[in-house]
This record gives structure tokens, sequence and C-alpha cells, in this order.
């Protein structure tokens, strides 16, 4: 989300004549988008501000924001520790960009922007074109989150849950497929909470599904407490929509899942994951899982350990518990680092296994491949197949921005490697 979000505040920043620059000494705006979700955030930033500052030593300091949810939660801190700092602004006043620059500009006092005005910051960012012209480009939907899982500093950060209209969802779809994008990655903190009138998520994906030379859908990320039937039926109908699904458990012990107040058990998200089975047998599953929250036990961790043998997901991101300052969680007792940190290498050591094991099946098999860009040379093209696995191949052929058959050859933990399988030549007929 904060990779769409920084290209919305480029957007908005050009009508002030402000443009991108990959030579930081060039910057007149130095911009960070931050992220709160796990620990070390703020002195991350810090530790840049710190860099950028060596930048600039002997010469005029560019004006210095500090967006996202770091400036949400630490904004007044933030100013008030680091001097250099121009201004805060959070993650749902971005709209104020501007008038933030342009003050400051005009060296006016500090600037600390983090009202929740979502609604206002989407009316917005719909007067500004989004200018994406990537293969394969993310769009928010929806924002914040009610769910106050103990763990989480969403909802303090993000604010409560807002669906964008689907009227302008739609419209930015468009214009993103006018501007060459074939994929789009619909985005929310909890996207399948989406509601915007009667209109839900699989409202949405039947509607995308319909766009001309629009080719690949997906969304995240996905509470499993929202995964409705029609938005089941929609993996089945929607051909366009990708057969990997991203959805987060967290762990594998519904005693956990409710000291997170999860509001699920393991058995619903098994019954969900079965449903989808049943729809669309080709389909595939990463997820999200705490290792080590608070009162986790061996046997809780062993079912966690478990539940990845038995769904094998292809992909996973896993890391120990982290006390977000302001979360329920924080007052917890912690389990001790040494346990945390065995518990996350065995699990990421399984994890791992899965992850080779599939792999290792897709040498020699065939993968649809969208090609997005060149990846070490000008021959070289990296593309994602339905799975989003990354593929490289060699081709003298430019095929960015094609879908591609393609024979994988090797593999390695992070990429695939094959060639385009050329279409059967036509036969020659005997003289
Ligand atoms: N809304 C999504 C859901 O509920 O599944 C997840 C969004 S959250 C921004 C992304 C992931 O960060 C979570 O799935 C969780 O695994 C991880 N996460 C969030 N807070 C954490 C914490 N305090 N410690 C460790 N991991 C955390
Ligand atoms: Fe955080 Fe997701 Fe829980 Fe919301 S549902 S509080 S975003 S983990």
């Amino acid at each position: 989300m904060n990779e769409y979000d920084s290209n919305r505040i480029l957007d908005l920043t050009r009508k002030i004549n402000y443009n991108l620059t990959k030579n930081i000494q060039e910057a007149d705006c130095y911009i960070l988008n931050t992220c709160h979700i796990r620990e070390k955030a703020t002195e991350k930033v810090y530790h840049e501000i710190g860099r950028v500052k060596k930048e600039f030593r002997t010469k005029k300091k560019p004006i210095i924001l500090i967006a996202g949810c770091v400036a949400q939660a630490e904004g007044e801190v933030l100013l008030e520790k680091e001097k250099y700092i121009d201004a805060v602004i959070g993650p749902q006043s971005y709209h104020e960009i501007n008038r933030i620059i342009l003050d400051r500009e005009n060296k006016d006092k500090k600037i600390n922007s983090t009202e929740f005005d979502v609604i206002e910051k989407f009316d917005q960012l719909n007067l500004v074109k989004n200018s994406s012209n990537k293969i394969s480009s993310f769009l928010t939907i929806q924002e914040g989150c009610d769910k106050f899982c103990k763990f989480c500093v969403v909802p303090y950060t993000r604010g409560p849950e807002y669906s964008r209209s689907s009227a302008e969802i739609l419209s930015e779809a468009k214009q993103l497929v006018e501007n060459g994008v074939k994929e789009i990655i619909l985005l929310g903190q909890n996207v399948n909470a989406y509601s915007f009138k009667n209109l839900k998520l699989s409202n949405l994906l039947y509607s995308l599904n319909e766009i001309k030379d629009l080719e690949r859908i997906r969304y995240t990320t996905s509470h499993p407490k929202d995964f409705t039937n029609d938005l089941i039926d929609a993996h089945e109908e929607c051909e366009k929509l990708m057969p990997l699904l991203h959805l987060p458990v967290q762990s594998g012990s519904t005693k956990i899942l409710k000291n997170m107040n999860r509001n699920h058990s393991i058995e619903e998200y098994l019954e969900t994951i079965e449903k989808l089975k049943k729809k669309k047998p080709t389909i595939k599953f990463s997820s999200d899982f705490i290792i080590a929250y608070p009162g986790e036990t061996k046997s809780d961790f062993e079912q966690t350990v478990l539940l990845m043998k038995q769904i094998e997901f292809i992909n996973s991101y896993s890391f120990t518990f982290s006390a977000r300052p302001g979360t329920p969680a924080a007052n917890l007792k912690k389990i001790d680092d040494k346990t945390a940190k065995e518990r996350l290498f065995i699990f990421q050591r399984v994890a791992d296994e899965v992850k080779k094991k599939y792999r290792k099946e897709l040498v020699h098999s065939n993968a649809k491949v969208l090609f997005e860009n060149n990846a070490r040379g000008p021959n070289t093209f990296f593309g994602r197949d339905e799975f989003f696995n990354s593929v490289i191949v060699n081709s003298n052929e430019n095929l960015i921005g094609k879908i591609k058959k393609v024979k994988i050859q090797s593999c390695n933990q992070n990429t695939l490697f094959g060639e385009v399988v050329l279409k059967d030549k036509p036969k020659e007929c005997a003289a």
C-alpha cells in the first residue's frame, strides 16, 4: 500500500511542478514514506534522516517530509526530536502534501498533518490521474481496519475501515489500462471487507473482469473472517482472477487465534480453503504468520508448523511477535527471545522445504508468464506466472507487456528460469 501511496503522492506533487529524481543530491524535497507494522520503524527514520543530512552537509537542505504510519504514530515526537524534519503527514492526510510543501517553501511553521480525513483524501486523489504505466499496478480500494487484532497498529495508524466508491475504482482501473497496465492488484488492509452501498469485493472483481485489455486481477490482503461465498464463487467465475490467494492465518492454534482476537477458528479457516479448492482446483495459497505470540505453548507452535505442512503455502511471511506500543498485546508477557527465535527458525525451515518441493515440481512444466520489465540486460526479461512466481527468460523478442507460455528449466529459492515456448512450426507438405 505504501508503494501505491508513494506513486499517488508523486502524481499530486507533479501539480506543483515537482518531479521524481533518482539523484538524491538534486532533491528539493525529500519524502520518506514509512511503515510502522514491526519494531525499529522509528529508528529507521532517524537513521535515514542522518544519511540525508550527510548528503546535504555542504548544501541547502531539501524540504524533509515524513509520511505514512510512523508519521501518524510518532508525529509530534519526530518533529521534536529531529529538527531536520519539516513536516509529518499521516496516511490519511497526504492530499495536503502540496499545501505543506508550498508552506515550507515559504518557511512557515513546522507542520503536523495527521488527521484521519480519508474521504477528503480520495476526493482529492480522484482529481489527479493515476500515471502508473507499469505492467502490473496497485489500486487501493479500501483502507483502514475495524478488526483490532490485539497485536496490530493498523487500526490506530490507518484509522477505521473505509471503502472507495466502485465508480471511482473502475474509472481509475480504466485509466491504468489506458496507460498500458495489464495486471491490477486491488489493495486494502482488509480488502475483502470492501463494502460500498450494496457492492462487495466480488462485484468489483466481476466488473474488472469485463475490462478489455486488462489481463490479470489479484487482490490483497484478505481476512479469513470476511471470506464470503460470493467471493469464493468469483474465483471460479472470473477467469482473469489469478489462482493465488494470500490469506493470512497468523497461527495454527485456535486458542492463539482467539487470544489475538482474529475471530475465527482453524477449522473455519480450513473450511474456507476447502471451499476455494473445490471451486478452483488449481488455487494455491500464501500466508502471514506470527511466531511466539504471548501465551503460545510448544503445542500451539506445533499446530502452526502442522498447518504449514498441511496447506503447503507456496509463500509465507513469518516474524516473531513484535510488541507495538499502544496495542493490547504490548502489555502481555512476552515469550523469551531465545525460544521465539528458535521457533521462528524451525518454522522457516519447514516453510522453505515446502517451497523448495513446490518449486522443484515446477521445473519442466509450462507456465503462463506476464512479462513486466528487463531483468539483467536488454535480452533478459522478468515476469510473473499465474501464482506470482518470478520468472526470468532470455529472448530476442521484446516481451514486455506480453503473456507467454514458458517452459521452466531451473529454479532457485526466489526465481524460476525458463525459455519461451515457440508456437509449433507449420508442418512442411510432403512433395
Ligand atoms: N489485514 C491483514 C490480516 O489481518 O490478515 C494483515 C495486514 S498486516 C498490515 C500484515 C501482517 O503483519 C500481518 O498479517 C501480521 O502477520 C504482521 N504483523 C502485524 N502486526 C505484527 C506484530 N505486532 N508482530 C509481528 N507481526 C505483525
Ligand atoms: Fe491488523 Fe489485519 Fe488485524 Fe486489521 S485485520 S488489526 S490490519 S492484522
